[in-house]
Formats: C-alpha cells, structure tokens, sequence
C-alpha cells in the first residue's frame, strides 16, 4: 500500500491467473489453453505481417478483421468490435454501459473477472446463486438490473445454458445489456449470435484464446448491435485506440481462414475430454459433464486442495478455486491425450 495509490486501488483485489511456470517439464492443465499449437498458416500469415510497414500504426478499426469475422459468423461488420483479448473487451463493456449507481447480476459461480471489473468501475453488483447443479436459473435473474453478464458455458463449472434461456434473459429485460461472454462455446454451447438481429441489448463475446489456440496473440471479438460497438469504439478510443497490432490482425484472419485444423483441434479435444470424463469417473472420481476444454473433478472424501498441491509437487498443474461451493473441485484442462493419461496415473497413486 501506498499513500499515492488511487482509493479504488487501495481496495481492491485483482484477477489471479493461473500460473504460468516457465521451467522444466510439466503437464500445465490450469489455464484452459489450447493443448495444439496454432495452424502453419495462421504462423505463415504472422510472419509475412513482420514487414517494414510496422512502423506504421495498425488500422484502429481492424477493418479486414472485422469482415473476416462478419462474413464467418454470418453478420456485418459494424456488429463486430475487435479488441487486444475478451478481458479487455469486457472491461471496456463496464465502461461503456455502465455508470457508478447502475446494478449489475452476475452468477455467484463464474469467471472471476466479472466481479474485479465492477469494482474497479465502481459498479455495483449483485451474485445470483447457481443451482445446487450449478446451473443458471433464468427465473432467479427476474430482479430488476441495468446488466447482466455471464459465461454460456459457464467458467469454471463447464455447464452450458441452452439458446432459449439466453433469450429469455434478453427478452425480460430490454432496458438491461445482457452481456454473453461466449469463450467456450465452440467445445459444445449453442452461440447467442444467431439472436442478435432481433436483440438490441445483447452483446456476445468470443475470443481466440482457448478455441483457436491463440492465447499468446491476444484476440477477442465482440458481436452486437451497431449502437453497442459503437460504444465500445468509444471508450476504446479514449484509452487507446490501437489495441490490436498489425502482427495480431493478420494472424487471426488467417485463423479464421482455415477452418480444417480449427475443427480438427476440437474434434481431439472433445474427444479427450469424452475419454478423460469416463476415466476420471472409473477411479472414483465426480465429474460434472462439461460443453468446455476443461473439467471440474471432485474426489468423494479428498480435500481437493491437498490434491492441487500433491499434483504441482509432480509438475502436473490444475486449477483450485478456494472458494465456497467450488472448493472440493480440481478444474482440469482438457490437454493432450498424453496429458491427461500423465494426470490419471498420478490422481490414481494419490487416491
Ligand atoms: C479465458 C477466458 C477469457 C479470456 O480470454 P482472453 O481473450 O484471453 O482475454 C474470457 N472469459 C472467460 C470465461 C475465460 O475463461
């Protein structure tokens, strides 16, 4: 603490990543990344971007981004807004539609971002219980609000909410920006784009982190109404308008492109993650049923926490939330099928 620091800063507690250990050889299951390495010609498309025109700002409105994306999810280009990874992409939402005083709904279990935003903004929120499924229940975000945002699938718990029930959050509450933050949806949810000519306060969130294997390149993309981008370019503009450099547009472009190993990668991983499920299962382990590349794995009688260090002290890293509801789970990353017999054969000697 420090006596210049901002009061706002003073109180709050920032977003923990996973842990990105840089020795050794380890099996790193605890950040949701992708497992496969980006496809030869997204890499392709980033070299040929390194070129003398970088000493040119990159066009601030990723333009070809933009119509890349438009034309593969099947909407326009004044519907995408493409900023320097989702996170920041949420960020910008608080700002753009929120005021200090507005009330926010958020699931109680979810990425943990949603709360550390509305306190840095000063927004204030209230958390809506999951089901003691750890589902999202419509009927209980019936309260009055000026927003709502949440994962479909939901972070950490791997649990999808079908299309209708996003609707229904867009339908009751039209003075309200639901806000959809879509990072898992291609490992099996339903994406709420299809909605958007007929909602305007509905704002879907994607990135290319987990799915497209680029969560070094720091991409995201946000769908919506053109008066919601245009927020979004506003508040983008005045903190900085050049989020994505030209190396990063170039890359994600590419990846849109090539579609045979974006669907490849996933098919594998759904696989795994299939197998992984039924194993983990098999040693006595539960394993809530995930539409995501990660699982969320308890051990009847084991403290999970004790599981999570013994794992680390093997070099195998997974994620451990020490907070209530969650903190008899291990959230696990579905990796390489190598991975994830690596994990199964230490679990098995620790249980
Ligand atoms: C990983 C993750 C993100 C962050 O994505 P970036 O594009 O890498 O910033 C956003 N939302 C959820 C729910 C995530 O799990």
């Amino acid at each position: 603490m420090n006596k210049y620091w901002s009061e706002t800063i003073k109180g709050i507690i920032p977003y923990v990543p996973g842990e990105q250990p840089r020795t050794g050889r380890l099996v790193k299951l605890n950040t949701n990344e992708n497992p496969y390495p980006p496809s030869e010609a997204v890499l392709e498309a980033m070299k040929s971007a390194v070129t003398e025109r970088l000493k040119l700002y990159p066009d601030p409105n990723c333009t070809l981004l933009r119509q890349a994306a438009a034309s593969y999810y099947g909407t326009s280009p004044e519907m995408v807004f493409a900023g320097n990874g989702s996170d920041e992409i949420l960020a910008f939402c608080y700002k753009a539609f929120f005021d200090p005083g507005d009330w926010l709904l958020i699931p109680d279990i979810t990425y943990n971002f949603y709360e550390v935003y509305a306190d840095l903004f000063g927004i204030s929120y209230q958390t809506i219980p999951l089901t003691p499924e750890f589902e999202v229940s419509v009927q209980a975000f019936a309260e009055p609000c000026d927003g709502i945002i949440l994962a479909n699938p939901n972070a950490p718990t791997g649990k999808a909410l079908p299309l209708i029930e996003i609707e229904a959050l867009a339908k009751n509450h039209p003075e309200a920006v639901v806000i959809v933050d879509e990072a898992y949806v291609d490992f099996g949810g339903e994406s709420a784009i299809p909605l958007l000519p007929f909602y305007d306060n509905l704002l879907v969130i994607r990135t290319f982190s987990k799915s497209r294997s680029l969560a070094g390149l720091r991409i995201g993309l946000a769908f919506g109404h053109p008066d919601l981008i245009e927020a979004l370019i506003r508040v983008r503009d005045c903190v900085n308008c050049f989020t994505v450099d030209w190396i990063a547009q170039a890359g994600a472009i590419a990846s849109l492109r090539d579609e045979t190993t974006f669907r490849s990668n996933l098919a594998s991983i759904v696989n795994t993650r299939s197998k992984a499920t039924s194993l983990l299962r098999a040693a006595g382990f539960e394993v809530i049923a995930s539409s995501t590349n990660f699982l969320m794995a308890s051990y009847p009688g084991l403290p999970a926490k004790g599981l999570y260090e013994a794992l680390r002290s093997r070099n195998i890293f997974v994620r451990f939330f020490p907070k209530p509801r969650i903190d008899q789970y291990l959230r696990i990353t579905v990796g390489t099928d190598e991975d994830m017999s690596i994990l199964l054969d230490a679990l098995t000697d620790l249980t």
